[in-house]
Order: C-alpha cells, then sequence, then structure tokens
C-alpha cells in the first residue's frame, strides 16, 4: 500500500479482515498528513452526486459505515444534519435539481420554508432551503488513528518516513524506498496528490491526471460562532466539482468558513508562496490545463483569486449565507489541498476512478467524498485486488 490517508489504511483494514498481509508505507512522519488531515470533517450524505455514480452509491452507505466505526471505536462523531439554503429566487431551480437528485439517490431531504430555515438557523437568509438530516461532522484523522490501532494490533506493517521511490512491476512487484527494496504480490497506489506519478512509476499511463487545488479556510472569531448553529452550504453551481465557501460547525464548537477553491502552484502548496517549478511545468505540459483554463479561468478563476486574497470578498460569500458576517469577524484558519484529476480534453473527473493492472489497483481520483466513502472504497478496492 502507497499512502497512509484515510483510504490507504482502510484499504489495509480491509484487506487485514480478509487475511491478506498488509505493508503501508507513507512518506510522511505522521498518518493522514495532507488531504486527510486538511478536509472540512463532514460526514456527506450522498445528495450532490450523479445518480448511479460511484460517489452517489458509496457516499449513502458510506454516510453509515463511517458513522458506525466511528461510534464503535471512539472516534468523535454527531450526525446533526445540514441546510442548503436558496439566498434568491434565482437559485430555486437549482435547489429543485438537488432536492431530486437527493430523492434518485436515496438521501432523506426535505425542501422547507424560509420561516422553517430560520428554525434551524436563526441568522441564515434565505428564500426556501432543503434539509439533510443524514449529514455530519467527524474527526477523519481520529478515524485514521483508529485504524492505525486496529491495523498495529493485527500486526501489520506500518511504515512512516518511507516514500515508494521506484516500482519495478512484473510478477508481483518491487518497490525501491531508498533504505531498501520491498517486494510484494500486489500493489495498492492510494498516494492522493501523487497517485498519478505512483501510476507511472508502476507503468501505467493514467487516463488522467492530478491538478492540485487550494481550498483555503477562515473560521468565526469565538464570540461570533453564535451566528452559525449547524452546517449551512449555498446551492452549489452544477458546473463545478466544489460545493461552494460554507459554513461548518465542527465539534469542537468552532466554526468554520470554507473551502475556496485555487489552483495550487505545487502538489503540497497550502499557501501561495509554496510553489514547485517541476510541479508548474508538468501542469502546463498537460493539455488539460489549459483546456480547464479556457473554461473556467474567467470569471471563475478570476474570482476565486480575488477572494483567495482579499478577507472582505471572502466574508462577502459568507454573507450571502449569513448576512450578520463581516470581515472582522473571520480570522485565517489553514487549508487543504485536493487531489482533482482532470482529463487531457479539459474535464474534471467527477466520480472516483480507480485503475487496474495486473497485481496492481491505482486509486486515480478520490476527492471529497471519499473520506466519507472511506470504507466502502475500501471493499471495492480489496475486491480488485483480489481478483487482479
Ligand atoms: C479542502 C478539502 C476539504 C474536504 N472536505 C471533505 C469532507 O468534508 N468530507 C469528505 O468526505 N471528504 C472531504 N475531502 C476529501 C477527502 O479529504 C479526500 O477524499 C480523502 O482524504 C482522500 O484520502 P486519501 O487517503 O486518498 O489521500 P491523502 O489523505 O492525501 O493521503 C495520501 C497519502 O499518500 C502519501 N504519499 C504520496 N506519495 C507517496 C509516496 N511516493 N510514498 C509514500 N506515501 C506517499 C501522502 O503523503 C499522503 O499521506 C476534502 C478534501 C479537501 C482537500
Amino acid at each position: 500500500m502507497v499512502g497512509g490517508g484515510i483510504l490507504g489504511l482502510a484499504v489495509a483494514w480491509e484487506l487485514t479482515g480478509r487475511g491478506v498481509a498488509v505493508t503501508v508505507l507513507e512518506k510522511e512522519d505522521r498518518w493522514a498528513a495532507h488531504q486527510t488531515g486538511h478536509n472540512s470533517n463532514v460526514v456527506h450524505a450522498g445528495l450532490y452526486y450523479a445518480p448511479g455514480s460511484a460517489k452517489a452509491r458509496m457516499s449513502v452507505t458510506g454516510n453509515r459505515s463511517i458513522v458506525d466505526f466511528a461510534r464503535a471505536h471512539g472516534v468523535g462523531v454527531e450526525v446533526c444534519g445540514k441546510l442548503v439554503v436558496a439566498t434568491g429566487e434565482d437559485e430555486l431551480p437549482a435547489l429543485g435539481v438537488l432536492a431530486q437528485r437527493a430523492e434518485a439517490n436515496g438521501v432523506p431531504a426535505k425542501l422547507i420554508s424560509r420561516e422553517e430555515a430560520l428554525d434551524y438557523e436563526p441568522e441564515v437568509s434565505c428564500v426556501r432551503a432543503l434539509r439533510v438530516e443524514s449529514t455530519g461532522i467527524i474527526d477523519f484523522p481520529g478515524v485514521c488513528r483508529a485504524l492505525v490501532r486496529l491495523l498495529t494490533e493485527a500486526g501489520a506493517d506500518l511504515r512512516l518516513n518511507t516514500p515508494a521511490l521506484g516500482i519495478r512491476a512484473g510478477r508481483g512487484v518491487e518497490i525501491a524506498t531508498g533504505s531498501e527494496v520491498l517486494r510484494a504480490d500486489a500493489l495498492v497506489n492510494c498516494a492522493g496528490l501523487h497517485a498519478d506519478r505512483i501510476a507511472e512509476l508502476a507503468g501505467i499511463t493514467p487516463r488522467a491526471r492530478i491538478v492540485p487545488f487550494r481550498g483555503e479556510y477562515y473560521q468565526l472569531r469565538p464570540d461570533r460562532r453564535h451566528l452559525v448553529r449547524g452546517l449551512i452550504y449555498p446551492v452549489p453551481d452544477a458546473s463545478l466539482p466544489f460545493l461552494g465557501v460554507h459554513l461548518t460547525r465542527m465539534l469542537d464548537g468552532s466554526v468554520h468558513a470554507g473551502p475556496n477553491a485555487v489552483l495550487a502552484l505545487r502538489r503540497e502548496g497550502y499557501r501561495w508562496r509554496d510553489i514547485s517549478p517541476a510541479d508548474l511545468v508538468a501542469v502546463a505540459r498537460f493539455p488539460g490545463t489549459w483546456r480547464l483554463a479556457r473554461r473556467y479561468a474567467f470569471p471563475t478563476g478570476l474570482d476565486e483569486v480575488l477572494r483567495s486574497l482579499s478577507r472582505r470578498r471572502f466574508a462577502a460569500s459568507l454573507a450571502r449565507l449569513v448576512p450578520a458576517i463581516g470581515p472582522g469577524d473571520i480570522v485565517r484558519h489553514g487549508s487543504g489541498v485536493r487531489a482533482q484529476a482532470l482529463f487531457a480534453d479539459g474535464s474534471l473527473v467527477s466520480d472516483f476512478l480507480i485503475e487496474t493492472a495486473p497485481g496492481q489497483v491505482h486509486v486515480l481520483n478520490a476527492p471529497s467524498p471519499a473520506a466519507t466513502c472511506a470504507l466502502e472504497i475500501a471493499k471495492h478496492v480489496s475486491d480488485l485486488v483480489t481478483t487482479s
């Protein structure tokens, strides 16, 4: 297993349960160091995704399995529900489509009036809302800690500070880590932001490349937390894979705002000043990047950059949902980088993408809601490992 985020650990746990001896390689000095440790910690319900897609199917079942796992292993979780709010009449058709999609996906959701929405969120601005009961908040790094504990007790070989640097695939696989060469019957690639590179090292030409999209967060000042009781989301732009900046109450009572979506200048680029010339050249040489830029650079991309640079603009996006929020009410609160795969034609890969070769399984697109779906993706990947 290459990658010690929630997917690598969940697949390792599933395979261990099936009697497979697993070694997990993680290049960092801690588990869940990247996407899993920098996300919104929301257990998604599954309402956004195309009916029949892996995202739709797995988030409905994954919503239940990750909550059950957390409860069984003492990990923080709360099924608190959420509101998706239409802030103007012009958003009502899209809210209606979302309600239909929720129904098609088997997600319990109810269209409610402005007055009913105000019972849930007294400060919200909306003309109508969709109430979703099965959305929750969770401690995803805590899920990883529990998985590491279980894997350790089961005797799995877990290695931090161990990057996979070279791979030779043939009969079985050989993985060079810098200090040694490991041999295995099969390779599973859950390397997140580096998944396409690991696939290439293993001799696969992936159908899509990873493009890193940073999502920046603010949080409400403690004395303004009362403005938000739970989770408040905008009606998403159906042409984009991201949900729009939203307000999320965390398990510790703090309220996070975000994430936005700007192109990161490094695969693990958490700030504007984190720049990798090699990553930029790779992005620039991929034809999909330019096609994507033609589609989204103006005005969407430019707006996102301006909002990233301006607290006032960020606060204005939040004030559409909760008008009482002003620029003085929010403080920066870190960021995460999404591993979003992109086809060469410039279209963003909307569903999970997994490719196989004999003795190899590569998870090439597992952005949100993959943390919610982790235990379901783990079952699917484990089936592929045992049949590939
Ligand atoms: C801003 C943001 C918000 C999100 N919000 C949510 C949410 O609320 N709910 C939800 O369900 N999902 C959310 N997601 C998505 C979710 O975080 C990811 O889908 C999930 O964490 C993916 O897990 P992973 O294990 O594939 O990737 P990661 O957690 O990125 O793990 C991959 C690991 O592979 C390691 N690795 C890479 N290359 C190598 C190598 N060569 N050798 C060894 N190790 C290597 C990395 O160091 C890393 O630890 C969000 C993501 C982001 C970025």
